[in-house]
């Protein structure tokens, strides 16, 4: 059996983990946390549970292929619930609520009601999320590594998606916005991601809910991360938790030994690196084996931007109503700074959907505040002022909590404060580029881009990472993991015949 050793235990690692023993290979997965999942994760404080990764997981249609790498590594089960949320997400604004509405027509009626004047593109853009509801992540083959034939028949098969390429393909969030007379409807379409971001991007994963492709598995981020593990280890891989690899030795285009933090080192036939790339050509090898296409999303800042998140979740006290709403909603609210940024909408999500997490009072408010690299590189400079950095997180969970019982007043002295965190935590939990929780994002003018799974120069490391292709996200992660362990059959097979 030849010896696969994962660097990383995040759903790519874990992923490329089950694929690999599932085609007979001896594998060990060294994780440097004490436990794995990476970005996937949850944690409780004061009674309250803090779900930090699953607002969506895209393939849980079991017509989309995804939905079969969820099977496969665990993630979905029998007997896990699927949770739909009824909205995408929802403004709320001097006393009227937008909402995108899974159900599709029911949002462009409520569109068509609040802004007449738009109907023309009202029909137009909801026409564009039903077609998009045919989207598809690569389950089959990279496209890093399709060949022209196979990247048109692909492309082909998601034959609705030409259309909307080809009215909103060159458009931003913020086109997008532009087309639109109603205020409402403006402020409804930049509060995606952000402004700068491509509008397809806010179309597609829109179209993920309208097509009943996107949902919560009941347990959450931490239930999903547990039971990828379980299936890794059912299946006979060995988990070493604690472990940071520190350096994969070369010589002879070959990796030969990964060394650790602790001062341990292993041999291995075969090594995938499933860290965030800036971990594997940072410090793993040498840059110089990075892939053109990561060189390229790496660095040019202006065309691929990263962002990341300061994180206030706060519990409710109480079982009442106190007039919130469910799922995502985003809200204006005074003007205030976090990291170099004034902000003056909020973002916050209800957590009260899954019994087993959020009993009726346990229920948690979360607000996400999108950062950017600026950001990120203010947070980085106050990190070593513990004060400064502590005070800062301090000031803006009030500010935070403010603004939240000011948009809902029933909701005054009912916060308790869990937990805050910059993003800097996400960059030292997981070593995650920029702290960022997804990849990175296409500018305007600016190609989605995936980089190859095999490292040019080294026979037998491969990558799996979130951070191969534009966007990220869980299926990105997965995938991943997939098409590395594919590669390395074919790099076994080509040494068997050669
Ligand atoms: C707030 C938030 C919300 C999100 N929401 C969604 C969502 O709704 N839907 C969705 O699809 N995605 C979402 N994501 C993104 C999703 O969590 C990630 O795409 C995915 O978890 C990334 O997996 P990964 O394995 O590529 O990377 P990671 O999770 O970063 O895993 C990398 C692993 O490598 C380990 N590691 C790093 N360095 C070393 C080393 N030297 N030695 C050993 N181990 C090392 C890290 O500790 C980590 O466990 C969200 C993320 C965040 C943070």
């Amino acid at each position: 059996m030849k010896k696969i050793i994962v660097i990383g235990g995040g759903i790519a690692g874990l992923t490329a983990g089950i694929y690999a023993l599932l085609d007979g290979y001896d594998v060990t997965l060294y994780e440097k946390n004490t436990f794995p999942g990476g970005e996937c994760t949850g944690w409780n404080r004061r009674g309250y549970h803090i779900d930090n990764c699953i607002h969506w997981l895209t393939g849980c249609n079991p017509k989309d292929d995804l939905y079969q790498i969820w099977r496969t590594t665990g993630m979905i089960d029998d007997g896990i619930e699927l949770y739909y949320e009824p909205c995408f997400y929802c403004l709320e604004a001097d006393g009227m609520a937008l909402h995108f509405w899974c159900d599709i027509e029911k949002a462009r009626q409520e569109f068509l009601a609040v802004a007449p004047e738009d109907r023309e593109e009202i029909n137009r853009f909801f026409d564009s999320v039903r077609m998009a509801e045919s989207v598809r992540v690569p389950c089959e083959k990279s496209l890093a590594q399709m060949n022209l034939a196979e990247y048109i028949r692909f492309g082909m098969s998601m034959s609705e998606m030409g259309k909307v390429v080809k009215e909103y393909g060159k458009d931003t969030i913020e086109d997008l916005a532009g087309r639109f007379h109603n205020p409402y409807i403006r402020e409804m379409m930049r509060r995606y991601l952000d402004v700068s971001c491509k509008a397809v991007a806010l179309i597609s994963s829109y179209g993920f809910y309208t097509g009943a492709n996107a949902a919560i598995p009941m347990g959450g981020s931490v239930g999903m991360a547990q039971r990828i593990t379980k299936r890794f280890q059912e299946l006979g891989g060995k988990l070493c938790t604690g472990m940071a690899a520190e350096k994969i030795e070369v010589s002879h285009e070959k990796a030969q030994r990964i060394l650790f933090a602790d001062g341990s080192t292993v041999n291995c036939d075969f090594v995938i690196c499933a860290v965030d790339p800036a971990v594997t050509f940072g410090q793993l090898l040498e840059r110089k084996y990075m892939d053109r296409n990561l060189r390229k999303m790496y660095g040019d800042k202006a065309g691929y931007r990263v962002f990341s998140t300061f994180h206030v979740s706060f519990g409710i006290d109480g079982e009442e109503d106190y007039g919130i709403g469910g799922g995502s909603i985003v809200f204006p609210c005074e003007k205030f700074n976090v990291g170099e940024q004034e902000i003056d909408y909020l973002s916050v999500r209800i957590y009260d959907y899954d019994r087993t997490l959020f009993p009726k009072d346990r229920r948690v408010i979360q607000c996400n505040i999108r950062q950017d690299e600026a950001d990120y590189a203010y947070w980085c400079k106050i990190y070593g002022k513990k004060e400064e950095y502590c005070a800062q997180k301090e000031r803006i969970a009030e500010e935070v909590r403010t603004r939240i019982e000011q948009h809902y007043p029933g909701l005054r002295d009912r916060l308790i404060l869990l937990d805050t965190y910059s993003p800097m935590t996400l960059s030292k939990w997981c070593g995650a580029y920029k702290g960022s929780f997804m990849s990175f994002f296409e500018q305007k003018g600016y190609k989605s881009l995936t980089a190859k799974n095999s490292i040019k120069g080294l026979a037998n490391v491969f990558l799996a990472s979130q951070w191969l292709t534009t966007n990220g996200g869980l299926p990105a992660a997965a995938t991943s993991g997939k098409f590395a362990v594919m590669e390395i059959k074919k790099r076994c097979h080509f040494d068997t015949v050669s």
